[in-house]
């Protein structure tokens, strides 16, 4: 390796999971460069939390991170952990205000997890864009009959306003706003990612009703697609923008392996959806991508702290470990990618392959081995066998002992 990746280690049971797959999967392999900072729950306690912010200006400065899973606590955590000083925030949500970008989340697919929808051949990746519209709106309701106004005051002393509605009665109001370079950063982040991973782009939304916000969305896309268009007809790759039902009656028809970006709603509700439908929480994958190209690989799912009790207990879990795996192989390959470096690109694809092999002889986790296909010929393995087997499948590709 040149450039090291940046390690952000986490909490509980992704925690221990952190520790097995670096000694038995990657350091084997791997002249590994990391810098490392530690965002479990008590050093960024003992941190007052600067080593979160410390990690995601790193991940600008290097390029390239790795991220586990970690806690946010809430009130409950405080009983857990009484040396609390603070409900610290969301480490990924500060990460995410220091780095911007998009977040993409696409599930793991294997032979004998059967997505719902029968004709799903690929996976699906969601991009939602994650600034405004619902989750920065503001609400008021009201008892008696009356008006409501929305006024926009320019610094420039510029003013527009518009009557949303009368009301002769009981009324509830909201109202929402996105910021056009927002969209726009979003929109070159989805264009970029469907080259990086050479995959079609969807994009939709309701513009037909919605014609000045939903039609900026539109636009927005339009514009910025025309300084990629070149490149996405060199690679034979498709843009198009849909309504976001025909999109959802399309998506059910398709056989995936394309991006869909949704609205910060739309991607709320339909990567949930995407999730579920393609098997498990476990085998969703995610990346967080700055406009400029840094990256941030994650598991999709927590620090499954019910598996953790009863590995303090001292009882064997069967955690699934592959989103973190592929959280690190994902962060390998960019790595090996952006310093030119072939074969630490061919060892991420590697490991990928190795947990594709596993699992493809129906050696699973108990999360996989309930909805596995019953003709599977399914073994359930403990956390630590199916890493061990995966370890397994990378010496045989490496014809080591
Ligand atoms: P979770 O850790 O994702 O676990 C929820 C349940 O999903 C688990 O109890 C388990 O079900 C199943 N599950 C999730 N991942 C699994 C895996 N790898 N293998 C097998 N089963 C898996 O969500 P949570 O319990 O809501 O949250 C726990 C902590 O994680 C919270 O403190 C939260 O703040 C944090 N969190 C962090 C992130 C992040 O860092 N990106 C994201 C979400 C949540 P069964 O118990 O039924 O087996
Ligand atoms: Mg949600």
């Amino acid at each position: 390796m040149k450039t090291p990746l940046v390690e952000m280690d986490g909490d509980e049971m992704t925690r221990i999971i952190w520790a097995m797959i670096k000694e038995k999967l990657i350091l084997p392999f791997v002249d590994l460069k990391t810098e490392y900072y530690d965002l479990g729950l008590l050093n960024r306690n003992a941190t007052e939390d600067s080593v979160t912010a410390e990690a995601a200006r790193a991940a600008l400065r290097l390029g390239v991170a790795v991220k586990c899973a970690t806690i946010t606590p809430n009130k409950k955590r405080m009983e857990e952990y009484p040396q609390l000083t603070r409900l610290w925030p969301s480490p990924n949500g500060t990460i995410r205000s220091i780095m911007g970008g998009t977040i993409f989340r696409t599930p793991i697919v294997i032979d004998s997890i059967k997505p719902v929808v029968g004709t799903w051949k690929k996976p699906i990746t969601i991009a939602r864009h994650a600034y405004g519209d619902l989750y920065k709106a503001v609400e008021l309701s009201t008892d008696c009959p009356g008006e409501c106004t929305l006024l926009f005051q320019g610094d420039n002393g510029e003013e527009k306003t518009v009557s949303v509605q009368r009301v002769s009665g009981p009324a509830v109001w909201l109202a929402q706003h996105n910021l056009e370079n927002s969209i726009r950063l979003f929109a070159r982040a989805c264009f970029r990612y469907a080259l990086d991973t050479k995959q079609d782009l969807w994009f939709s939304a309701k513009d037909t009703i919605s014609k000045q916000y939903d039609g900026c969305f539109r636009s927005v896309f339009e514009e910025e697609y025309e300084n990629f268009r070149t490149l996405f007809e060199k690679e034979n790759l498709r843009y198009f923008y849909t309504l976001i039902d025909d999109a959802v009656s399309r998506v059910m028809r398709s056989e995936g392996g394309f991006i869909w970006a949704c609205k910060n709603y739309d991607g709320d509700v339909m990567s949930d959806m995407i999730s579920s439908a393609f098997g498990s929480v476990a085998m969703m994958s995610s990346v967080l991508v700055t406009p400029d190209g840094k990256y941030e690989f994650e598991a999709a799912h927590g620090t499954v702290t019910r598996h953790y009790y009863r590995y303090l207990k001292g009882e064997k879990t069967s955690t699934n470990p592959v989103a973190t795996i592929f959280a690190w192989s994902g962060a390998l390959k960019k790595r090996g990618e952006l310093d030119e470096l072939p074969e630490l690109t061919a060892f991420g694809t590697a490991l990928e392959e190795a947990c594709f092999a596993v699992l493809g002889e129906g050696k699973l986790t108990g999360d996989l081995a309930s909805i596995a296909s019953p003709d599977a010929g399914v073994t359930a393995l403990t956390t630590e066998e199916l890493i061990d087997a995966v370890a397994g499948q990378i010496k045989k590709r490496y014809n080591r002992k």
